[in-house]
């Protein structure tokens, strides 16, 4: 009996991942490592991001870091050029570095509302503007490209007490909806993908002591989605076939009703 190496879905693809070092960046570069494509990663946390391509390698995969701070968009322009430079461009971008800081409204967190602005909308504009001429370019060559936007579904569900972050996810749902429609004659297909409660780091930079209690509770009583579960989702977007687009996908955990 002959055995066939079977070939892997991403396999000469190049994947940037923004937020990736950790929670569901972190597990989207190894799951999209293993699927074949080389990955970049990109967050602030060098160190974090060295033990990550580590990691990949060992399994076998290719991995580049590159420490930028997403709301720096001449830093980011810059990665994009190395990844041009290293790596011919990318195909895949996984706009997904985010922080989430609810507070009642009238505390007036100024300082925290601009923090997800800056990141959660500027950031991920910033890696747009840096990505789409590569993306765009490697869908005319190769016939498919992917631009994945991580939203949540904050931008469709009313949480108090977490409107600005909603808003910057509203934000990139809408945002993902419109370029879709621009960018989808040029191969380019583009995902808003809407997690309702992964466990991550994310909840770890909450300070309002109303959010955190609210948390605690829906921790004890449900179980949350794994940054695992969101990786698979993505890799499955990233490897259907070129004429498929899923346009907006809401992963919840099943015991979360809203
Ligand atoms: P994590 O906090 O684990 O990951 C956030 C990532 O963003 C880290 O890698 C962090 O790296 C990076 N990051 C933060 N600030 C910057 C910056 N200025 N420049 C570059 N990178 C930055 O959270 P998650 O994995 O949960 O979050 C990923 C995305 O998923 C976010 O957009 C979040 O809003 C979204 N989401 C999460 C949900 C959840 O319940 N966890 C639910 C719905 C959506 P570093 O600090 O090293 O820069």
């Amino acid at each position: 009996m002959t055995t066939q190496a079977v070939a892997k879905p991403l396999t000469g693809r190049v994947a940037v991942i923004t937020g990736a070092s950790s929670g569901i960046g972190e597990a989207s570069a190894e799951h999209l490592a293993a699927l074949g494509a080389t990955v970049v990663v990109l967050a602030r946390r060098a160190e974090r991001l060295a033990e990550l391509v580590t990691r990949i390698e060992k399994e076998g995969g290719t991995a580049l870091a590159v420490a930028v701070d997403m709301t720096d968009a001449a830093a980011v322009q810059a990665a994009a050029a190395r990844v041009a430079a290293e790596l011919g461009g990318a195909d895949l971008l996984f706009n997904n570095a985010g922080v989430m800081l609810p507070a009642p409204v009238t505390e007036l967190a100024t300082e925290q509302w601009q923090r997800q602005i800056d990141l959660n909308i500027t950031g991920l504009m910033n890696a747009i503007a840096a990505f789409t001429p590569q993306l765009v370019a490697a869908a005319a060559e190769r016939g498919v490209a992917d631009l994945i936007n991580t939203s949540s579904i904050a931008a469709q569900n009313i949480f108090p007490t977490f409107a600005v972050y909603a808003g910057t996810k509203a934000f990139v749902t809408h945002l993902s909806r419109h370029l879709r429609a621009e960018l989808g004659s040029q191969n380019v297909r583009v995902s808003a993908l809407e997690p309702g409660i992964v466990g991550t780091e994310l909840q770890s930079h909450v300070t309002d002591e109303g959010a955190l209690e609210w948390l605690a509770g829906s921790k004890e009583s449900m179980e949350w989605l794994t940054a695992e579960d969101v990786a698979q989702t993505v890799g499955f977007i990233a490897s259907l076939p070129a004429r498929v687009n899923l346009q907006q996908v809401t992963i919840m955990p099943t015991g979360q009703a809203s």
